[in-house]
């Protein structure tokens, strides 16, 4: 998967490519991820150094934890981006790749702090944490 992608927020006001393999996509259903997402968040990751920003004025980022950062636009509130300090990754919300993403959900994570609205059916391998 070498092919650049590109994705962005909903308002376009970031715009961002990645150059480089994106790892295939977890669904977490933290509960972090249930307030930002509204819902379970699917995301795939890649080498930090791999981003691109073409547009990234409205990018703000929020620590949600010790470690952990989120990124989402602030012009339309959308969900793009989670960061820990130190780690060489960077997680993008499926969501806002560009079609295709060539990409396919591999497992769950967080599945102990799933709300209890929804079942997960898909038979996919699921972990209670991390
Ligand atoms: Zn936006
Ligand atoms: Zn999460």
């Amino acid at each position: 998967m070498t092919a650049k992608k590109s994705g962005g927020c909903l308002c376009k006001s970031v715009r961002f490519e990645v150059d480089g393999t994106l790892n295939p996509i977890v669904a977490c259903h933290c509960s972090q991820c249930a307030k930002t997402s509204g819902n379970f968040a699917t995301m795939t990751s890649t080498a930090a150094g791999n981003v691109a920003m073409l547009s990234d004025e409205a990018l703000r980022w929020f620590q949600s934890s010790e470690t952990g950062n989120r990124g989402f636009c602030s012009r339309c509130g959308s969900n793009l981006f989670w960061k820990q300090t130190d780690a060489p990754d960077i997680y993008i919300t499926a969501g806002t790749l560009d079609q295709p993403t060539d990409l396919k959900i591999s497992g769950h994570i967080f599945v102990a702090s799933k709300s209890d609205y929804y079942d997960i059916t898909d038979g996919l391998p699921q972990k209670d944490e991390w």
